[in-house]
């Protein structure tokens, strides 16, 4: 498929949501809308989940995990029917794509070209897995024979946020499907209308009954109910670091269920006078400006050498000027609007605070004057580290650039957050490299290249920005309970 054929907005039924196999009203018939943010627009209702939607869901994926379907199902066939979601996915790519532009903003050359393709990748990646799930045999003391099981964990509760709606949804589903688990899946209000659409696909694909629910709704409502339901077995959580903590408390209170967060970040991103400089700023601008700024590891802390902080500042500036902002359908679009009207007005306040407080805007700074949630790309100069635009994550076209002098200050610096979520450094110096890789306190540290997140490799928070790790090997083990058998052989 040519990446620039042209893709309209596609038009939107009203949307109910997917329980035991079936799609339903919510119970109290309670709707909402799902909201265009490049035009503010209504593109459809979708039906509203409270506590008794999610306890319907949460049995329904309790009988299947019991289910004799699920029970006796072997995990290569698991595997298939992840492979031929994946197809399923790529046969429709295009109506995906467009459904995620439409509902979520981001330019239609990314939802194509990225979210799709690395959407159907993370289902084939762990359908590879469905059939390597195993434990070990450990040889003990004594007349025993010790084995372990990896077994399902059984029902989780899986709530996702409106950034990456189709690929977030793929990296609670894949890992949880492969190990045999059952699934009450939570899509971000904002965003709910992939979610809908791959569920529709994956009941295509075969899955058996009540594997797979969607219950749409709100975070406090349909969100709490899924943290706080005594019978989930493991909840898995991605969005801001507050609601991590609630879904953390929500998880004690109850039945201890297992948790694993994602969360926020304020990630540093330090070039070095010894870096491919024009590359490391070009990049840099990519660090923070994609996605429209709505990464959880955005580059949002630029530290840059001293010696060559005037020739960064240029390319990062003449790259915003350059930025195509505007309808996110047409191809040539490289920055779209921001989600929502909610996340635009945190967004300037958090540029009004910046100017408040001081730091000087080289570029943009203001709302695009047209419908919809447009932000021009901001950049900030003359920040200090105690700023609120330093330290607090923004989810938005707004970037911080901060100056250093020496390796020891741009490590003390770069740590010097809540955080931990990624980190990147640019220098030709090897021996430079590989001690801010360790030096650096984040859970993916990225050396001349930024953004590069794989399916097989494992992705995740230290500090505040998250427990556990998802993708990869890693993202298995928080699906299985691990089981020790032993038998005694005398
Ligand atoms: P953001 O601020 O980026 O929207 P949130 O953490 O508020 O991130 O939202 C991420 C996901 O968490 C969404 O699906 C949202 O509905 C859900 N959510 C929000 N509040 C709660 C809550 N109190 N309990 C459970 N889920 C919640």
């Amino acid at each position: 498929m040519a990446a620039t054929e042209t893709i309209a907005p596609p038009r939107v039924q009203d949307k109910k949501m997917l329980i035991d196999g079936k799609w339903v009203d919510s119970v109290s018939g309670k709707t909402f809308e799902t909201i265009n943010p490049s035009t503010g627009d209504v593109i459809c209702r979708v039906a509203e989940g409270d506590k008794e939607d999610v306890d319907r869901a949460v049995k329904a994926a309790r009988k299947a995990f019991e289910s004799k379907a699920c029970r006796t199902m072997s995990a290569a066939q698991r595997g298939r029917l992840l492979y031929k979601l994946a197809d399923l996915i790529e046969a429709n790519a295009k109506e995906l794509a467009a459904l995620e532009t439409l509902d979520n903003g981001k330019p239609i050359r990314d939802s194509l070209n990225g979210d799709v393709p690395a959407t159907a990748a993370m289902y084939r990646y762990y359908a590879g897995w469905a059939d390597k799930i195993h434990g070990k045999t450990i040889p003990v003391t004594g007349p025993f024979h010790t084995y372990t099981r990896h077994e399902p964990v059984g029902v989780c509760g899986q709530i996702i946020p409106w950034n990456f709606p189709m690929l977030m949804q793929a990296q609670k589903w894949a890992p949880a499907l492969a190990c045999g688990c059952t699934s009450v899946l939570k899509p971000a209000e904002q965003t709910p209308l992939t979610a809908l659409r791959i569920a529709e696909l994956a009941m295509e694909a075969g899955f058996p009954e009540g594997v797979i629910n969607v219950v749409p709704g709100f975070g406090p409502t349909a969100g709490a109910a899924i943290a706080n339901h005594p019978d989930v077995d493991k909840v898995a959580f991605t969005g801001s670091t507050s609601v991590g903590k609630d879904i953390m408390k929500a998880a004690a209170d109850t039945n201890l269920k297992r948790v694993t967060l994602e969360l926020g970040g304020k990630s540093p991103n330090i070039i070095f006078a010894d870096a491919d400089v024009d590359t490391a700023a070009k990049f840099s601008y990519f660090a923070l400006f994609f996605n429209m700024g709505q990464c959880c590891c955005a580059g949002s802390r630029l530290f840059v050498e001293d010696k060559v902080y005037d020739q960064v500042m240029n390319v990062i500036t003449e790259r915003a000027k350059k930025t195509k902002l505007g309808d996110p359908f047409d191809h040539a679009t490289t920055q779209g609007p921001q989600v929502s009207k909610e996340q635009t007005e945190t967004i300037m306040r958090y540029i009004e605070s910046g100017q408040r407080e001081g730091a000087r805007c080289v570029t943009g700074g203001r709302r695009v004057d047209r419908p919809g949630y447009f932000i021009e790309p901001t950049i900030f100069d003359n920040v200090r580290d105690d700023m609120a635009i330093a330290r607090e994550e923004i989810f938005g076209p707004v970037l911080s650039v901060l100056r250093f002098k020496d390796l020891d200050e741009a490590i003390r610096r770069g740590n010097n957050t809540t955080y931990g979520l990624a980190a990147a450094v640019w220098t030709r110096d090897v021996a430079k490299a590989h001690r801010l890789a360790a030096e650096l306190r984040a859970g993916t540290v990225w050396v001349n290249c930024y953004n590069v997140v794989d399916t097989a490799a494992p992705f995740g928070g230290f500090r505040m920005s998250g427990l556990g790790r998802e993708l990869g090997e890693y993202g298995l083990a928080n699906y299985t309970e691990v089981k020790t058998v032993v038998v005694s052989m005398s």
